[in-house]
Order: C-alpha cells, then sequence, then structure tokens
C-alpha cells in the first residue's frame, strides 16, 4: 500500500507510455533523493485494465505455436528509432534476435473495377505536387487530404486521396487527414523487429518498472478521476478507490472519446477540444498461418508487403517470409470493425475469400496450417482504435496538462518526427509526462 508521507502517482494503463513514466519518474526520483532536492521518493502505482501490461505492444501465440505481434511489429526508422536506441543501449535490454524488414518488395493490385498502379503513382505525384503549390502559398498552414485533392479538379486523384486515408492512416476518408501528417510523419512501413515478438520489450520494461517500486495492479479499470476537496485526486476504479497527488493518463483516444473515464467538468472541458482534433484510426491484423510450400511455390521473397486495392476499400498484406510463413492481413477504417463483428467462420472465410481474388495469395485455404486468427483493438473497450490521426489544422499537445493530471500516450506528441501514432511517440510522451511530473514535486517541495 502507499505510503501516507511520500507523494503518491497514479499511472492509468500499463502500455509503452505508462511503463515508460513509472521507469523515467523511478530514476529521476532516486537520482534528485540522492542530490537532496528531493526528500522522499513517490509512490508510483499503475492501474491496468487488462490481464497484462503492454497494452497494444502484445504478443500472441497461433495456433500452429508461432508468435505474432497483435499490435506493433516495427522500430519504425530501425537503429534511429528513439525507443529502439533507448531499450538496447541505455538500458541493455535483451531483446532476442532482432532483424531489419525493409518491406521493400511492394506489390500492387487492382480488383477489375479499380485503378491501374501506373494511375495510381501518376495521381499521387499530382497530390503531392499540389501540396508543394499549397504550401508555398500558405507557409505552416495545414489542410485535408480530401481539400487538396478536390482542388486538382480529378477524381480518380479525388479517389486515391480516400485510398491513402483508409489504408494508410486506417480512417475513413480523406477530409479527416490533415496533409500536414500524411507527409510530415514519416514512418513508413518497416524497421527492426524481434524475433520473439514486442513481448521481450514489455517483458524488459515491466521488470525494470518493478526494479523501481512501481505496483502494477491489472484487471483494474479506471472509470472516473476527479478532484477531491483538499486538491488530491481521487480515482474511481472497478475495485478499489485510491487517491493521489498525480495522476498520468494513458488510455487511448478511443477510450477517451468514448467517455469511458469520467472527469471533472473542469477537466473535461480542457479535454473535448483535443479530443474534437483527433480521430481514432481503426485497423485489425488478421494472420493466416501457412505451410512455408505456399511462399516457395509463388518465389515470394523476404519483405513483401503487397496492397490490394479493392474498390471500396484497400486491404494489406505482409508476407513473413522469415522463418515465419505467415500471411499479415490490415483491415482498416469501417472494414476493420466489419471484421472485428463478424463470427470467427464467416471472418475465416471472408478473408480467404479476398485472398483467392489475388494471383499470388490465392488458393491459401489448402496451405492453412491452424486457425485464422484476428486482434480487436477497434472493438475492445480498453482500446477503441488502432492509434491516433490528427485532423487537418488540430496541433497534437505534448502533452496535455490539466492541473495535477496529464495525459500521455502514442496520440499527445507535439513533434512529427517523434513518432506520434507509433510506440517511440507513446516512449517520447511517456519520458515528458515523467520529467513534468517529477518537477511539480520538486516544486512542491
Ligand atoms: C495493429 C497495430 C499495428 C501497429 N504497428 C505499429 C508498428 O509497427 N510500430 C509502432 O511503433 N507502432 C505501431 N502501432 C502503434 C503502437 O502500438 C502504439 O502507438 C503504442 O503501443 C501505444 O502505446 P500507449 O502506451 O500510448 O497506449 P496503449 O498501448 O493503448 O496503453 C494504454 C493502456 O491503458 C490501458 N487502459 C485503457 N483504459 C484504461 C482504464 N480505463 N483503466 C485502466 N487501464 C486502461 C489499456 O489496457 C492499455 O494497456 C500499431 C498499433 C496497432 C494497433
Amino acid at each position: 500500500m502507499p505510503d501516507q508521507e511520500r507523494p503518491h502517482i497514479i499511472i492509468v494503463g500499463a502500455g509503452i507510455a505508462g511503463l515508460t513514466a513509472a521507469i523515467h519518474i523511478g530514476e529521476g526520483a532516486d537520482a534528485l533523493v540522492k542530490s537532496g532536492k528531493m526528500a522522499a521518493r513517490p509512490d508510483i502505482t499503475l492501474l491496468e485494465a487488462d490481464a497484462i501490461a503492454g497494452g497494444r505492444a502484445r504478443t500472441k501465440l497461433l495456433s500452429n505455436g508461432l508468435a505474432v505481434d497483435a499490435g506493433p511489429h516495427w522500430f519504425h526508422g530501425g537503429e534511429s528509432n528513439a525507443l529502439y536506441q533507448w531499450a538496447t543501449d541505455n538500458r541493455h535490454y535483451s531483446l532476442g534476435d532482432i532483424s531489419l524488414d525493409t518491406a521493400k518488395h511492394r506489390v500492387n493490385v487492382s480488383s477489375a473495377q479499380g485503378m491501374s498502379p501506373d494511375q495510381r503513382e501518376w495521381g499521387l505525384t499530382r497530390l503531392f505536387e499540389m501540396y508543394s503549390v499549397w504550401q508555398s502559398q500558405h507557409p505552416g498552414e495545414d489542410i485535408a487530404l480530401g481539400q487538396l485533392a478536390r482542388m486538382t479538379g480529378s477524381p480518380i486523384i479525388t479517389k486515391i486521396a480516400d485510398e491513402r486515408a483508409n489504408n494508410w492512416m486506417a480512417v475513413e476518408d480523406a477530409d479527416h487527414v490533415s496533409a500536414q501528417e500524411y507527409w510530415g510523419d514519416d514512418a513508413g512501413s518497416g524497421g527492426m523487429q524481434l524475433a520473439d515478438g514486442m513481448e521481450r520489450l514489455v517483458g524488459a520494461m515491466v521488470e525494470d518498472a518493478e526494479y523501481y517500486q512501481a505496483h502494477i495492479h491489472t484487471r483494474t479499470g479506471v472509470r472516473g478521476i476527479f478532484e477531491r476537496a483538499d486538491k488530491r485526486l481521487k480515482i474511481v476504479t472497478d475495485k478499489h478507490n485510491y487517491d493521489a497527488d498525480h495522476v498520468i493518463v494513458t488510455s487511448s483516444v478511443g477510450v477517451l472519446k468514448s467517455g469511458g473515464i469520467a472527469f471533472d467538468p473542469s477537466v473535461q472541458n480542457h479535454l473535448a477540444p483535443e479530443l474534437d482534433g483527433m480521430t481514432a484510426a481503426k485497423m485489425t491484423k488478421i494472420f493466416i498461418p501457412l505451410r512455408p510450400e505456399f511462399f516457395a511455390e509463388r518465389d515470394i521473397v523476404p519483405d513483401t508487403f503487397l496492397t490490394f486495392y479493392d474498390d471500396r476499400h484497400s486491404w494489406l498484406f505482409h508476407l513473413h517470409t522469415d522463418g515465419k510463413p505467415t500471411v499479415t492481413a490490415f483491415a482498416s477504417g469501417a472494414m476493420s470493425e466489419v471484421m472485428e463483428r463478424m463470427k470467427p467462420a464467416a471472418m475465416q472465410r471472408e478473408i480467404l475469400r479476398v485472398m483467392d481474388r489475388i494471383e499470388l495469395l490465392k488458393d491459401a485455404d489448402d496451405y492453412l496450417e491452424g486457425r485464422i486468427m484476428r486482434t480487436n483493438w477497434s472493438t475492445d473497450a480498453d482500446f477503441l482504435c488502432a492509434y491516433s490521426a490528427m485532423l487537418p489544422g488540430h496541433k497534437r499537445r505534448n502533452p496535455l496538462v490539466v492541473g495535477n493530471l496529464i495525459f500521455a500516450g502514442e496520440a499527445w506528441v507535439g513533434d512529427l518526427k517523434q513518432g506520434p501514432t507509433t510506440m517511440a511517440g507513446a516512449f517520447a510522451s511517456g519520458r515528458i509526462a515523467a520529467k513534468k511530473t517529477l518537477r511539480k514535486l520538486v516544486l512542491n517541495g
């Protein structure tokens, strides 16, 4: 139990942002106590709704025993990724075998009614040219990708912009995509990958947080955070109530938008406009475990990334060939929820039907080596999205601070270069939240 004499910090969520905040607060507090700038180290408690830590960073076992990343798979940017550098160089975490997946073999396939790869290439180039012209006339301003596309006067380019919104930003249409974020956030696909999955990273971070005596309470969903008469915060969970001096909330934008956590009106007034500026982007991964012959007979080379542009929806397929013969299909936007809400057998039939329409992926049914598994990020009440997307003109907060309450996580990263929406962004924001909390503790004595 927290010591009544020491300040108590509660972190809502034990994903990458929450664990990062706990480790940095623990480490920073030790240094401050040692230097005499802080009287006693604070108590740190992480309240996690789920049964395990890691949040969206989660490894699952397929029925054939293969470990797959249900959420993030890549440290985007390879060795320059800030989280990867910190984990390996600074913390010396043992992450097992690491390889680089550059996703460099790109295959684009269109349905019969769809446009040709050449047309798409042409349209994307025109769209970027239009953005360059627009930017030179409106320096520093933002515009919706959809509006930009309509300015070209080409229905094909408008359709291409919607395709990009859907399969790249995982939202429904290009009017919800900020051109600044689309071209400014260069995470892209590919990066370092862990043979054992992100579980290795999460395991190391949990151990590190526990080294700093952070208590992780799983299966503890936070339902409300309110200011008490003495200015401390009261945290209402589905098990117990807690008191804290400082709270860092790392729940996803999907959870916050759904009203899953109640706040005082004074906090809600600050939070609502920020949430109105962001979309909860939806993405589902579907894993199709296959016998190795499937890849061998088709001459599928490592790092292949296939996009199938269907008439209304585009599918991404990541073809693992590095000893993990699995096809990972990505369903985005509205299709994500459709796939998550289907009965398992119907979902399995549907994804095999889509694959049968693509020459390279045909007849996968004959090579299946276990059950097809899907994630449920879009419909699970603890997530309700895969990541955040910024609406045109909105600036992300870095992070959002309201009194002794801080909102952190992948969505709350001001600098696009720090990778909002990714694990690197969650890490950056957890670190800033820790710094701000420590500063307040020192100032308050
Ligand atoms: C399919 C998919 C693919 C992705 N691919 C990549 C990739 O390749 N590379 C990359 O860098 N990023 C990728 N991402 C994004 C990455 O997963 C996220 O940016 C990052 O993991 C977010 O971390 P976080 O700590 O901000 O949030 P989360 O991981 O969501 O952590 C928040 C935690 O809070 C908990 N929580 C929520 N509400 C409550 C509550 N009321 N009470 C208590 N606990 C609560 C949740 O259970 C969760 O554990 C992907 C995401 C998805 C879904």
